[in-house]
Order: structure tokens, then sequence, then C-alpha cells
């Protein structure tokens, strides 16, 4: 049912950043793009969408239709595209106005989920390309449009990816590459930044004021009777970091660049650029090759994040005129993440627990056996993904070697150690091994998206080849599924991909 290619009009659209005013952003179409054609597309988004499932195929037999729109070079009655004003602080210092440098929206598509933002990412130049030139390279295209696609079927809140065009256009970065677009798509796409940008830059309360009354209206409704409505929405935003900071440690996800303006209002993971997950364990790990100081190392994301927290608050002074109402709506942040976590790991180690009803001591006992296994997997650089995944093997019988798990680890005596405590801990609990490892391979991944499998896509996208990325997105899709037949892609990373170096270049 190709109602979208017969009739985009049947399409309904809103904008309400639109409604905001002037000092939010600047209406402009997007820039032609040369020659587009497909690489990829996302049904899995598209039926988020409400799209037809079969989208992409119409997609393609709709004369280019919706491959002109979502390339930039015509849009589809009602959309109303723009460019919205930010600001932010970067790698911990001020970095003045900022802003949708490449990225445009095209709208608010209803769906059966909701009012949804669609934005063309690479889309062209903007006010606020400062120098660059609003272009976005098929390899930071390709990772951004499968890590999206892949966090939400990790269960990770995350901007989505309905599709991916390239072109032969050149950009140049360190070296020419080719230009593409990735068409996102979020309930909102509003960051932190957008506030510090009226408190700090514009030093406009009156447009602070309306872009918090919106916020709230669309994406906290239920925050709209509190007495102090934005202490409210920072309370929630902070909630919603938390949840979010503890999926990523827990599933060993590396953002590279928590800037505030890569910080979401609804806890969403944003921008992906030299973000990765982790192969062997190391806490400290750095995965963007620019950030030469380790500030978003994977140990110091949730301190950064409550780092980024303080400065939204300092950017919604101006509405709430009570520092301390501001610190105390924070301030659960510092029980909220560490319960998370510990709920995370729990989950991870498939170990049962009765929030409501457990002592402390259970619970930093847990924490100590989670704690345990990271602190020998740090020390044998065991690699992290598939630990967690073999874990869901390991036997509580007496005298079990568990060696596939134990293979993982040098210092075997120490694993042999830490492994009777796990086995009188799930014995304690009445554990069932079949019971377990099914429950723990709905909570860690089998695949996630490597840096050197997405290099390979990438490597041979360059050449005009996109089926491994299309192939890619498939088994992304279904994360904690065995999928046989993508048994290479759950290996170890290739001894090439320890020098891959992925920086802010994008
Ligand atoms: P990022 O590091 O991708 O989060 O970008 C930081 C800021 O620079 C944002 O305001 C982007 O819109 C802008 N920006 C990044 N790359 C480009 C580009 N190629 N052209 C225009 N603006 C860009
Ligand atoms: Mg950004």
């Amino acid at each position: 049912m190709p109602f979208l290619a017969a009739d985009p009009g049947q399409l309904r659209w809103s904008n309400r950043f639109h409604r905001l005013g002037a000092e939010h952003h600047t209406e402009l179409g997007p820039q032609a793009l040369p020659q587009p054609h497909w690489v990829a597309t996302s049904p899995d988004c598209a039926a988020w969408l409400g799209l037809p499932p079969d989208w992409a195929d119409w997609a393609d037999s709709d004369g280019g239709d919706s491959l002109s729109v979502l390339a930039g070079n015509r849009l589809w009655p009602g959309m109303q595209p723009l460019a919205s004003v930010y600001s932010g602080h970067q790698f911990g210092q001020w970095a003045g106005q900022l802003g949708d440098g490449r990225a445009l929206m095209l709208g608010e598509l209803q769906t059966p989920n909701g009012p949804v933002e669609l934005q063309l990412k690479g889309a062209g130049l903007t006010p606020y390309s400062r120098t660059a030139d609003g272009r976005a390279v098929l390899r930071s295209s390709i990772r951004e449009f499968l890590c999206s696609e892949a966090m939400q079927a990790l269960g990770i809140p995350t901007t989505r990816a309905l599709a991916l065009v390239g072109s032969p256009l050149k950009v140049r970065r360190e070296t020419i590459e080719t230009a593409a677009v990735v068409t996102r798509a979020a309930p909102s796409f509003l960051r932190f930044g957008h506030f510090e940008h009226f408190a700090h830059t514009a030093d406009n309360v009156a447009a602070l004021q309306r872009l918090a009354d919106m916020t709230i209206a669309h994406h906290y409704p239920e925050l709209q009777d509190q007495p102090q409505p934005v202490v409210a929405l920072l309370a929630a935003v902070t909630g919603r970091t938390a949840t979010l900071m503890a999926q990523w440690q827990t599933v060993g996800f590396c953002h590279g660049v928590m800037n505030t303006d890569n910080m979401s209002m609804l806890g969403l993971t944003l921008d992906y650029g030299p973000f990765g997950f982790l192969d062997a364990f190391d806490p400290h790990h750095i995965c963007n090759h620019t950030d030469q100081q380790g500030r978003y190392a994977w140990s110091r994301q949730p301190g950064v994040a409550l780092w980024n927290l303080h400065a939204l608050a300092q950017a919604l002074m101006p509405l709430i005129r009570d520092s301390d109402a501001a610190l105390a709506a924070l301030e659960p942040y510092k029980t909220q993440f560490p319960q998370r976590l510990l709920d995370g790991w729990r989950a991870k180690l498939g170990l049962r627990f009765d929030a409501d009803r457990e002592t402390a001591a259970e619970r930093e006992a847990d924490r100590l056996l989670a704690d345990g296994l990271l602190r020998l997997m740090a020390q044998d650089r065991a690699d992290f993904t598939i630990t967690f995944r073999r874990l869901a093997r390991f036997s509580t019988e007496p005298g079990a070697a568990n060696d596939t798990l134990r293979d993982l680890f040098i210092d075997r005596a120490a694993f042999d150690a830490w492994g009777l405590r796990y086995a009188e801990r799930l014995r304690a609990e009445a554990s069932t091994d079949a019971e377990r490892a099914l429950r723990m391979n709905r909570v860690n991944p089998k695949f996630v998206l490597r840096n050197h499998l997405a290099e390979t896509a990438i490597a041979r996208a360059r050449e005009g080849d996109f089926s491994e990325v299309q192939r890619l997105l498939k088994v992304l899709q279904h994360p904690f599924d065995e999928q046989p037949e993508a048994e290479a892609d759950a290996g170890f990373p290739p001894d090439w991909a320890t020098h891959l170096e992925v920086s802010c270049s994008s």
C-alpha cells in the first residue's frame, strides 16, 4: 500500500519549533545534493513512523520522489524546513553560539507514536555552519545510521535513522570524501545547548521561557501542574540522563563527544560521531582520537553527564531563580545513577533482586560481585561484549570448569575464585542455569557495532557496494538473537582494528 508514494500529501506535518519565535531558528531549505542514490533504509524506523512496512520497496519505485526529498532536493507539501540555534560547552569550555550547522528539521510528522521530528543531517549550509561546509561524509553517516538503529534494538533511548542517501559530491576532510545525508527521527532533537543559548549567548529570558514552556507542554506534559515546572523539568531530565548513563555503561558504549550541545533534553543518545563500543575492557578507554585528555573516556561518562546537567541547571537559573531548588533537582542523580547502574550489572549477571525488600548489605554484596568481575576483565583486558555473553553459559554445577568463559582470563586462579563467589550467590537464590541463561541472553547482546564492523561496511560502500551496510543493519536489529549465520560479527576484533582511530572529523 504505497500511500506515501502515491500521495505524500496524506502525510500530516506540524512544526512546534516553528511557532517558538524567530530567535529560535532560521527558515531555509536544504541545498541540492547532486546525483543522490540510496545507501540504506531502516524498515524498523519506518514502522515506528507509521510508514508502510514495504516502504523501502515503494521508495524505490516512486520515480525517485522519496529519494529526492530525503536527499534534500525537494520538499513534500507541509514540510517547513528550519535550522535551530543553540550554544554549548565543548570539552569543558564555553563555545558560544553553535546551532544546526548541517542539519535541517523538515517538520514533525504525525505518527501513531505521536509527533516525530524528521531531520536531514548533511543537508548543506545554514546560518550556523560557521566556517564548515554543511555536509556530512558517507563514512560518518554510515556510522550514525547503523548505530542509531543498533542502539534502538538494544533498548537504549536514542534518536533514530530512517534512511541514508549518498552522492558523488566531493567533501574535503583530512582527505577528499563523498557526501551523504541521514534522515534522522526523534520526538525532539532539543539539546541542553538550546537552553544555554538563550541564557548566555542571546541573554533573552522571554525566549528561554518560551522554550521551556514548549518543552514541558509537548515533551513533559505531566509536569505542567507542578508548583515549579522548570525545576520539575530539570529533575526529569536528570532522571532520564541517569538512566541513559547506566545503559551506556552496562552495554560498553562510549559516546566520544559529550559536549552539552550533544546532550538530549529527552535523555536520548544524540549525535553519533566518534563513538565506540568497548572491545578489550579498559575502563579508561577513549574512543575519540581528538579527545587527548580523555575527558570523555568510558569511566568518566557518568560524571561528565552530571557536569552537563549542572550546565543545564545554570542555563535554567533565569527561570528558576533559586539555586537551592536547582541543585536539589540535580541531587537525585547521585543515587539514581548508581542504583540503575547496579541494577544493570545485576541483570547482566543474571542476579535476581527485590528492590523493595533487599537490605543495603545485599545490594553492596552484589555491587562487589559485579565490581570483582569488572576488575578481572580490566586486568586481563577481557572482551566486554564476549565476556558477558559467555557468562550466560556459566554452570553452577560443583566442579564445572566453565572453560569458554575462563579462557578469556589470563589469571585463571583469580577467575576461579570469582566464579566460586558467583556460583554461591546464584545457588543462594536457587537460580537454574537454563532459565538464567535465557534471561541473560536478553540483556547481554551478542552483536554490537564494533568499529571494525562499521569500517568494513564503510570500505565496501566507498566502492559502491552498500550490501554490507544493509546486512549489518539487519544483524544489529536483533542484537540478542544467536544469528549463527552472522557468527563472524560476534567475534573478537581483528588485529588491524586495534589501530583504528576515530576522530571528530565527520
Ligand atoms: P558536532 O561535533 O558534529 O556535534 O558539531 C558541533 C557543531 O558544529 C554543531 O553545531 C554542528 O552543526 C557543527 N558542524 C559540525 N560539522 C559541520 C559541517 N560539516 N558543516 C557545518 N556545521 C558543522
Ligand atoms: Mg553535535
